[in-house]
């Protein structure tokens, strides 16, 4: 199974790739992840991407497709990944449609736009291994600690209120288009966020396996 996940900045992607991810035994590939990771580092990828991040703006495409490609080539992509965070530019879409890559289904979580803002001021991320909570819709056991691997949360520099209507705008300018991309080559799936977690994943895998 190789598919990609489709929504807004605090739809609950991460959350629902999460899921399926330990559902369907392939892993994910959080283009979010792998940056926020790089800037952590030091790299230089992560020095370019960290200004773009903050201001709420993607990264170039040229530069998020070498990242990519790099990925793709490891080991664990064998047997189907989920994408959460890429592709998320036409120019990206056109590029992985002309890879050797065959995608199998695309997931798109529809959530509207107030929702989102409200979702993003509540949301938690662990510093260590990236995974996410949320102070009502997802606490951790213990408050502030990661309950995967006992790493401290914290928010996401780019949760701030004035970046999330960044974030939000370039969704609806640069990724939203990939929708239509996507039901025109007949792979598109569209599920209806919900407001709890397990009835996300139920409407999601009902989107998935129909
Ligand atoms: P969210 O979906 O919550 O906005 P992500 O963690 O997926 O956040 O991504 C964080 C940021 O990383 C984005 O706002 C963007 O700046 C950058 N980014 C992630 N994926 C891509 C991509 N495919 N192309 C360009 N920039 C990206
Ligand atoms: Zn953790």
């Amino acid at each position: 199974m190789r598919l990609i996940l489709l929504a807004a900045p605090g739809a609950g992607k991460g959350t629902q790739a999460e899921i399926l991810s330990e559902h369907y035994g392939i892993p994910t590939i959080s283009t979010g992840a792998i940056l926020r990771k790089a800037i952590k580092d030091g790299t230089e990828l992560g020095r370019t991407a960290e200004k773009y991040i903050n201001e709420g703006k993607l990264i170039p495409d040229d530069l998020m497709l070498k990242v990519m490609d790099e990925r793709f080539k490891n080991d664990d992509c064998k047997n189907g990944f989920i994408l959460d965070g890429f592709p998320r530019t036409l120019a990206q879409a056109e590029a992985l449609s002309a890879s050797p890559i065959e995608i199998d289904k695309v997931l798109s979580i529809e959530v509207d736009d107030q929702t989102i803002i409200e979702r993003l001021s509540g949301r938690l991320e662990c510093r260590s291994c990236g995974t996410t909570y949320h102070t009502e819709h997802r606490p951790p056991k213990t408050p502030g600690v990661c309950d995967k691997c006992g790493g401290e949360l914290g928010a996401r520099d780019d949760d701030k209120p004035e970046t999330v209507k960044q974030r939000l705008k370039t969704y609806h300018e640069q990724t939203e288009p990939l929708i239509e991309y996507y039901r025109e080559k007949g792979l598109l799936r569209v599920a209806k966020g919900q407001s709890e977690i397990e009835e996300t994943s139920k409407v999601v895998f009902e989107a998935l396996e129909a």
